[in-house]
């Protein structure tokens, strides 16, 4: 069977591109890729596709196109290097491609386990979260721990079920409980720590669409578990 290709040209849209990429429009989803390679524009449509599919779930929807720029260099972000990062400022993604991924030594690590194709997938969907967050909520620019839960939660929600028990096994770490306070100081200090105690926090929750509400309208940096 053929597959059918997620991207769209972008020039019967009439999007703005920078002039060295070609701008690419996922078919089924509000998101512009600019990158030359049409193969990564799919990749990164699927699992930008999947990203939103599951925050659609809990009312948190695009609210304008998310445009994601694929660059060749390792990207900064708070003076660390970055594989991908949401600009709050442009609304816009960078995102490094897979195979500038490949290039870098050492080889970057993902929750613990070498960075590979489907880690990549998690990456973009991580970053879509950031995104959407953003489009959703008032005080995104505080809210930076929120943010990072459903990013995080966002991320192990799309990866193969087989990796994210391997994930949540390697972590070992049990969920957020009634009562702690989710800081970005635990996120820098252990990411996939960070990540398998939201997702099981997330996972087990009665209300999730409430608590994703919470996390949108929320003004301060931290999160406090109810
Ligand atoms: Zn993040």
């Amino acid at each position: 069977m053929l597959l059918k290709s997620r991207i769209l040209p972008a020039l019967l849209a009439g999007f703005l591109a920078p002039a060295a990429a070609q701008a690419n429009l996922c078919v089924d989803v509000p998101v512009q890729i600019n990158s030359q390679d049409r193969v990564l524009s799919d990749e990164v449509c699927a699992a930008a596709s999947a990203a939103l599919r599951f925050l659609s779930q809990y009312g948190v929807v695009p609210a304008s196109p998310i445009v994601i720029d694929v660059v060749e260099a390792p990207l900064e972000h708070y003076g660390y290097r970055a594989l991908g990062s949401f600009d709050a400022g442009t609304g816009r993604i960078s995102l490094m491609s897979q195979q500038a991924i490949d290039r870098l030594d050492p080889v970057p690590a993902m929750y613990g386990l070498p960075f590979d194709r489907i880690h990549y997938r998690g990456a973009v969907a991580h970053e879509v979260a950031h995104a959407a967050f953003h489009q959703n909520s008032p005080n995104a620019q505080l809210a930076n721990t929120a943010q990072e839960y459903l990013a995080h939660v966002t991320q192990m929600a799309v990866l193969p079920p087989e990796l994210r028990v391997r994930v949540i096994e390697l972590a070992a770490v049990s969920a957020w409980e009634s009562g702690d306070t989710i800081s970005e100081i635990y996120m820098a200090l252990a990411p996939e720590k960070f990540a398998v105690k939201s997702w099981l926090h997330f996972s087990q929750l009665d209300d999730p669409t409430a608590f994703v509400d919470m996390l949108l309208n929320i003004k301060w940096f931290y999160v406090h578990v109810p």
